[in-house]
């Protein structure tokens, strides 16, 4: 991971302006996400969070999580503003995926930015890794921060380490 800077730092935060609009559409009650897949200067998916294929009938938003059974690995309600921007990318744009940068932004329920924590969501790191995503970015107090994927992947499995979670040994 590394922190960008000058005109570099510039353009993600132009990327991360775009995610924030992307965002302002999710219709998770829980939180509201937005993402942006850029290959060189060209936006090739972007991605809100809300049930799978909008149906109400799936919307699992008020189900707390500690509800599902162990076997239910997937406990988040919605499907991730990373996903979707992944899967948009795939259908309109597939032969750009590899390669590409992925920007993701977390607002409050007012609409304002929230500044990223660690890594954690394994789902969206093992599917960007696999499709080809090189690279991750996340706005975090400290900066902007870009991610290789293969780390970005790494680190999420890893959230929260200190007792052995994460590391497979
Ligand atoms: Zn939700
Ligand atoms: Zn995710």
């Amino acid at each position: 991971m590394r922190y960008l800077s000058g005109d570099e730092e510039k353009t993600a935060l132009e990327h991360i302006c775009n995610a924030v609009v992307i965002a302002q559409n999710a219709t998770c009650e829980r939180s509201k996400c937005g993402a942006v897949i850029v290959q060189g200067d060209e936006v090739i998916g972007q991605g809100y969070n809300s049930p799978p294929g909008d149906y109400e009938s799936q919307r699992r938003c008020s189900c707390s999580k500690a509800s599902y059974h162990k076997k239910v690995t997937d406990k988040t309600c919605c499907i991730h503003a990373e996903q979707r921007a992944i899967m948009d990318a795939l259908r309109n744009n597939p032969e750009k995926v590899a390669g590409s940068r992925l920007y993701f932004i977390r607002l409050d329920t007012d609409g304002n930015v929230l500044k990223a924590g660690k890594p954690y969501c394994t789902i969206c790191s093992k599917m960007a890794l696999d499709v080809g995503v090189a690279e991750f970015v996340l706005w975090h107090e400290e900066g902007v921060c870009v991610y290789g994927t293969e780390e970005y992947n790494r680190l999420s499995f890893e959230f929260g380490d200190g007792c052995g979670y994460g590391r497979c040994v």
